[in-house]
This record gives C-alpha cells, sequence and structure tokens, in this order.
C-alpha cells in the first residue's frame, strides 16, 4: 500500500524543471511537468494531481494570475510557490492568491521536499490518491479507476475495495471486513456469505474487465489486493 503524491511541478526553466522532476521522484512522488499556465491547466483538468509546485514567471502569463484563476474554480489541491520574487510583498500576494506556502530561488532541495511532505500532509483529506497497481482510488471523491476507467462502485463495494487497497499485499479476513467495513464485532450468524456475494460483485466491477485481475482469493484466510508483479 502507498498513497501515492502526484506532483504538478509548473516550471518554464527546462533543466531547473528535470532537475526537480527525478530528485522528486527518487523522494516517491510522481512528478509531472507543466512549462507554462496552459499545460499546467491541461495537467490539472486530467486530474490526480495531489500537489502543484508553482513558478510564477512563466512565458504565457503569471503564475499568481493563474492560481487566482485555479482558485476561483473552486480547486483546492495544495499549491507551494516557488520562485526568484523573494520580496515581502510578492510573497503576501503569491500566499493571498491562493498559495499555501512559498519557497523562493535560490532554495535546499532538502526544503522544498520537507514543505512538500507537510503540505501533502495536510492534504490528506483533499487530494488523497491511493494507488495499487493500475487501480487509483480518490478517497475523498469516493471514485475508483482502473487504467483510466471510472468503475460504478456502491459505497458498500468501494468500502471494501479501499479497506483491500490499504492493506494492498496483505491478506485480509472476512473478519476483519465485518468489524473494519460492516462495524459489527460480533453476529449470532456468519456473515461469510455476505461477504462472498459482495466480493462477486466487486470483481465483476473491478477485475472482469480487465486482464490481470487485481483481487486474490487467499484459501482459508480472505482476500487480498495484490497488484501484478
Ligand atoms: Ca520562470
Amino acid at each position: 500500500m502507498y498513497s501515492q503524491c502526484n506532483v504538478l511541478l509548473v516550471e518554464d526553466d527546462h533543466v531547473l524543471a528535470a532537475t526537480l522532476k527525478s530528485g522528486l521522484e527518487e523522494k516517491g512522488f510522481v512528478t509531472m511537468l507543466a512549462h507554462g499556465c496552459r499545460q499546467a491547466d491541461v495537467a490539472l483538468q486530467a486530474g490526480q494531481v495531489s500537489i502543484v509546485i508553482l513558478d510564477l514567471g512563466l512565458p504565457d502569463g503569471d503564475g499568481i494570475d493563474w492560481l487566482q484563476a485555479v482558485r476561483g474554480r473552486g480547486v483546492t489541491i495544495p499549491v507551494l510557490i516557488l520562485t526568484a520574487r523573494d520580496a515581502v510583498d510578492q510573497r503576501v500576494t503569491g500566499l493571498e492568491a491562493g498559495g499555501d506556502d512559498y519557497l523562493a530561488k535560490p532554495f535546499a532541495f532538502s526544503e522544498l521536499v520537507a514543505r512538500l511532505r507537510v503540505l501533502t500532509r495536510r492534504g490528506q483529506t483533499s487530494g488523497s490518491i491511493l494507488a495499487v497497481g493500475d487501480l487509483t482510488i480518490d478517497l475523498l471523491g469516493r471514485r475508483a479507476q482502473r487504467d483510466g476507467v471510472v468503475l460504478d462502485l456502491s459505497p458498500l463495494e468501494f468500502d471494501v475495495l479501499t479497506h483491500l487497497a490499504h492493506k494492498a499485499g496483505t491478506p485480509v479476513s472476512r473478519d476483519t471486513l465485518m468489524r473494519e467495513v460492516w462495524k459489527i464485532e460480533q453476529r449470532a450468524t456468519s456473515m461469510d456469505n455476505v461477504i462472498d456475494v459482495l466480493l462477486v460483485r466487486l470483481r465483476e466491477k473491478v477485475d472482469k474487465p480487465f486482464p490481470h485481475p487485481l483481487i486474490r482469493t487467499i484459501r482459508g484466510v480472505g482476500f487480498q489486493l495484490q497488484p501484478e508483479r
């Protein structure tokens, strides 16, 4: 299990952008690059961005204006402003426009990573994406996708899938599902059939349309979400 953090890096300096991207990926941040406002819009609309690193001086517009427009559309993803404009008034303008934090160039890479970690923890409830193989689960939006295809899940199916995804690679027993998903501690009659029927339906939606199944039955134990190796 990992909570994937997708960074959108908006930076027109190609060399700096490429350097930061490789450094961030080494630290476990999946990083998309945009070299201007228009590319940044396209990337945002494609979805699954957890945090934006935004340079202000961009070839096709001002980062502050872009940020204001994005906030105006109701986008709440954390934004870390990255720029050479280190004057105090610029800093205030950036934060007023909807930035969450500010880092002046030149900066230490370790500081950038530390700030990102703080912001993404803070944003856990707003932009958290859980990813297992080609399955992604948007925890707040309560939407799951496989290979870009939105899965039409009931609330209960979504909860079971999310629970399995949190424990990906580890078998989850029916008792655990009963406790954690159905919130039932004990029951006179077994819930196994209810759970098994739900798992059949879940597999119809999550696995059947795709070449590689993710949900495995572990005999005598329960179920396990496991991406193909
Ligand atoms: Ca720039």
